[in-house]
């Protein structure tokens, strides 16, 4: 039987250091951290996963702050908010929940956050940040399932990963991650040919398509860990409505660990916000530090980069 890698518990346990990690700050004289939260409309999905995110501050002590706007503000009106938050020192984290209102573009919205406030790291400075290894804010359920598998693998390095799925949001940073840790990461999408193959060779698979039960028994490597992004609501042979993930949970017992859907990555995405407006509120309150990383430290032959040449001595 695979283990089954318990979503809940370990976002409880994350909840516990970042409460700690909190105090510590507000112990040490540090500002309570404080994460506003950006509402434009009445989405009644929307409504109930800001409840569920502000109710989650309250409970490791983030002081949180609601922006309920109508559906018909501008996208000006929307870009003066943002604007005032990214400028109040009593807010250390900006979410604007998507989706938006048609008239409006996500893309500039979500580009006018400040990067250093921008908990759901999907700025593009954060993505450039995570994509060249030097720091920023790692978006939430990407690193919910870093910490997931962390907790079931001792060493990446060499590792092979298939990540199913290319979406900005999940796929993309996993895959940087995943590469960060040294794993070999092919990354996989609707199109891919043999996919079935393909995932054959992982040791780990995480599974981010929104395709109910796509990976089967047979893709899946004994002894992989594989990880279910995937949530679908579907109504149930009982004629409830369930959410079901990714991956044929019962085939896949051959596995060496599986996350459970719902239990798995779910819980770890608002535990990973919570983290991330912690770490903002430190950094914010640390100061700007002068980012010393080399970019290209990887790089074999830096002639390759920099140009034949370039930076040798003169003979
Ligand atoms: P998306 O629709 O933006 O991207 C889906 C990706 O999967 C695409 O790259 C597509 O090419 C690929 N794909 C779709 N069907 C496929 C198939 N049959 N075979 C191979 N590849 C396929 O979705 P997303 O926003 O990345 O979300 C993916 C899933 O993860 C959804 O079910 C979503 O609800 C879930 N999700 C869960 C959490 C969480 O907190 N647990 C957070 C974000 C997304």
């Amino acid at each position: 039987m695979a283990e089954i890698i318990d979503g809940k518990a370990i976002a409880r346990d994350l909840d516990e250091k970042t409460k700690a990690e909190l105090d510590a700050l507000v112990a040490a004289g540090g500002p309570r951290p404080g994460l506003a939260v950006i509402l434009v409309g009445q989405d009644p999905a929307s409504e109930v996963y800001v409840r569920r995110k502000i109710k989650a501050c309250e409970k490791v002590g983030i002081r949180s702050l609601e922006r309920r706007l109508p559906a018909e503000t501008s996208q000006e009106e929307l870009l003066a908010v943002i604007a005032e938050l990214n400028a109040d020192p009593q807010v250390h984290g900006i979410l604007c929940q998507v989706p938006l209102p048609a008239h409006i573009d996500t893309r500039t919205v979500l580009g006018a956050i400040d990067p250093d406030k921008d908990v759901d790291g999907f700025h593009p400075v954060n993505v450039g940040r995570l994509s060249t290894g030097t720091g920023g804010i790692v978006p939430c359920t990407p690193l919910g399932v870093m910490i997931l598998l962390e907790t079931v693998i001792d060493d990446f390095v060499g590792k092979d990963a298939v990540v199913i799925g290319k979406s900005n949001i999940v796929g993309k940073p996993v895959a940087m991650l995943l590469l960060e840790r040294e794993c070999t990461v092919v990354v996989t999408h609707i199109y891919t040919e043999n996919l079935p193959e393909v995932a054959r060779k992982a040791d780990i698979i995480v599974a981010a398509a929104g395709a109910p039960g796509l990976v089967k028994g047979d893709w899946v490597k004994p002894g992989a860990v594989v990880i279910d992004v995937g949530i679908t609501r579907i109504m149930g042979e009982d004629g409830k409505e369930k959410l079901v993930g990714d991956v044929a949970f019962d085939e896949v017992q051959h596995a060496k660990a599986v996350t459970p859907v719902p239990g798995g990555v779910g819980p770890m995405t608002i535990a990973c916000l919570l983290h991330n407006t912690v770490q903002a509120a430190k950094a914010i309150a640390a100061g700007p530090v002068q980012d010393t990383s080399d970019p290209y430290a990887d790089a074999p032959d830096r002639s390759l980069i920099y140009g034949a040449g370039e930076g040798a001595s003169a003979d």
